[in-house]
């Protein structure tokens, strides 16, 4: 069943891509609160690419799924006493918002791994409670992931607000892809922009994203 889920969401994405005349986009599966059997299954199906929101809790279900060659991104907020265990366990962590982290994640690196691929979050509606950079943070943060040894910079990721109104929502996708442009520029390397979930990928995809972060339409509900 999970694989239908699959291919009928990959059908999805390369609809929207197709009518927004763009390259689909990366399927970054969000796993959060799913088991392992459940990422197992998907990953038996295609998936490589898998995104969790909580160190400890992907910690056990990346150590039962290691061997499957899988590939896994940090979405949720780092706290900076996690950087040293998120640092050796992901591949991506796409939630880097502040200097402290960026010194942290690429002194806890092993110099034996590939660098660590980081995504930039911006906090693209102002949001008091929600984590990410203000856009005007940007350029000086990618300057000091550029210059961490063992960190790649990759690009930019948002959570935009969970707006009922289509158009704001669209908005905020349109800003995030100037700024990855305006990015772009000073670090031509770049190649992700990573926004757009269940309920609005359509719209994120339009406006130029790269790599979308889909749970529910692929797992069904999340246990509570
Ligand atoms: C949970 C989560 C998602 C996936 O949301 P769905 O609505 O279940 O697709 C995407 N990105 C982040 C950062 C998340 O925390």
């Amino acid at each position: 069943m999970l694989a239908d889920t699959l291919s009928e969401t990959l059908q999805h994405l390369e609809n929207a891509a197709k009518d927004a005349h763009r390259p689909a986009p990366a399927l970054l599966a969000v796993s959060k609160l799913q088991p392992a059997a459940s990422i197992a299954a998907l990953a038996r199906a295609g998936q490589r690419a898998f995104g969790e929101n909580y160190v400890q809790e992907a910690q056990g279900k990346i150590g039962e799924l290691a061997g499957m060659g899988l590939e896994w991104h940090l979405i949720g907020h780092l706290q900076s006493n996690k950087a040293d265990i998120a640092a050796r366990l992901f591949d991506w962590v796409q939630t880097v918002d502040r200097h402290k982290l960026i010194g942290a994640l690429s002194r806890y690196r092993p110099a034996d791994r590939a660098a660590l691929n980081v995504l930039i979050q911006v906090n693209i509606d102002d949001e008091a409670s929600k984590h990410g950079c203000d856009p005007d943070e940007i350029p000086a943060l990618a300057e000091a992931i550029v210059a961490a040894p063992q960190l790649r910079l990759r690009g930019l990721m948002a959570i935009p607000a969970p707006h009922p109104d289509p158009a704001a929502r669209s908005a905020a996708f349109g800003r995030m892809k100037t700024l990855q442009d305006a990015l772009a520029e000073q670090h031509p390397g770049i190649d992700t922009l990573s926004m757009g979930m269940s309920g609005d990928f359509a719209e994120a995809i339009a406006h130029g994203a790269t790599m979308v972060r889909i749970g529910t339409a692929l797992f069904g509900a999340r246990p509570a």
